[in-house]
């Protein structure tokens, strides 16, 4: 196949779950780690088309959500600075920090910009020398390789004006968090292609053996999530468990090998807070000390932040696949995409906010 609709052939999605239909004897409990593909599934009715005895539940891949409400405050913090131009991709503008978000900011005077691209606030510092530009790098591994070569772009045009606010996370240890869980319900993954696009599946392969889980690699389209979740039901139903591709047009075993070197050479492992889900061991990536320069949080002293989370919120459990949106008490009420309790109501990724926009109410 060639073009992307094709991977939306309602009848080729079609035939693929009457496969399903015929070799599922049991219940099963499948993760797709990726807030898009929990959206495209939302969009596509494809939980609505599954056998009833295949189970969805949705993972912590939407690097909105988990960001963590101590980095969104120090976020706030620093836009809140006089001489600071703070740069972000949209979605982060209306993530509810503990008393603001950064749309307030901007509403009282701060000069908050929306960027494509870490490069474009490369090119806002080149511009502006006699401000300092921030980008606040979020994400997981599909967003690393733009995030470094910002830095090293700001490098070799020697700007001492840039820095990245850098909240990186990483799966394979979100999946061993989960895993190890004594509430996990999760038998199988479907793992992310465009993170995979960049890492490669190598990393998965001791998880799958560890856990005995199978993880197959998807892509986004309602053709590639069926193809995932019928390799995977085809897995658990043998009492297999391994890792396969079913994005190979775009994944490779070894990813991106040149893009994994720069990320590397920029960043090093570290512990992260994912939101609602606490801290996990070695799970992100920070600047290493040789790009120091190009740290906000070294650059700007920032008070310390006590963050204070919604009570009500229950995304922590929702991205770990024990609870679905439904079953908070707020969904729907208190918490709406119009005024969110939690960063899952917002984002263009989150579970909260897929199953209010499909009309998943029940
Ligand atoms: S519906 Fe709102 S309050 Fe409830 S878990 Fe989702 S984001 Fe949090």
């Amino acid at each position: 196949m060639k073009y992307i609709n094709e991977f939306r052939d309602a009848h080729l999605v079609r035939r693929v779950v009457d496969e399903l239909s015929l070799i599922t004897t049991q219940h099963w409990v499948i993760m797709e780690i990726c807030g898009g593909q929990t959206h495209s599934i939302m969009k596509h009715g494809l939980d609505q088309l599954l056998p009833a005895d295949i189970e969805l539940v949705h993972g912590p891949g939407c690097p909105v959500c988990v960001t963590s409400l101590e980095m969104i405050d120090k976020a706030l913090a620093i836009a809140s600075q006089p001489n600071v131009i703070f740069t972000s991709y949209g979605d982060m503008l209306r993530v509810p920090g503990s008393r603001q978000d950064l749309f307030s900011i901007r509403a009282s005077g701060g000069d908050i910009r929306v960027v494509y691209s870490p490069l474009d606030a490369v090119k806002i510092a080149q511009d502006n020398p006699d401000k300092q530009v921030v980008f606040f790098a979020i994400g997981f591994e599909t967003t690393a390789p733009a995030n470094v070569m910002s830095v090293l772009q700001a490098k070799r045009l020697g700007l001492s004006n840039f820095s990245l606010l850098v909240s990186h996370v990483r799966v394979p240890p979100a999946m061993h968090a989960i895993l190890s869980s004594p509430h996990n319900r999760v038998q199988g993954f479907l793992a992310a292609g465009h993170v995979c696009t960049v890492m490669g599946y190598w990393e998965y392969v001791p998880i799958a053996e560890k856990y005995r889980v199978p993880i197959v690699v998807t892509g986004f389209e309602p053709l590639d999530i069926a193809q995932g979740i019928l390799m995977t039901v085809r897995q658990l139903e043998s009492k297999r468990h391994t890792v396969e591709n079913a994005y190979p047009r775009v994944v490779t075993y070894e990813g991106n090998k040149p893009a994994q070197k720069i990320i590397h050479q920029v960043f090093e492992d570290c512990d992260q807070k994912w939101r609602g889900i606490g801290n996990l061991p070695m799970s992100g990536w920070r600047l290493r000390e040789k790009y120091q320069a190009y740290d906000a949080e070294h650059r700007f002293s920032i008070n310390e932040i006590t963050p204070e989370e919604s009570m009500l919120c229950i995304a922590g459990q929702i991205l770990q696949g024990v609870k679905k949106p439904v079953e908070c008490s707020a969904f729907g009420t208190e918490c709406t995409p119009e005024h969110p309790l939690g960063a899952t109501m917002v984002s263009s990724e989150g579970a909260c906010a897929a199953y209010y926009r499909f009309g998943r109410l029940q």
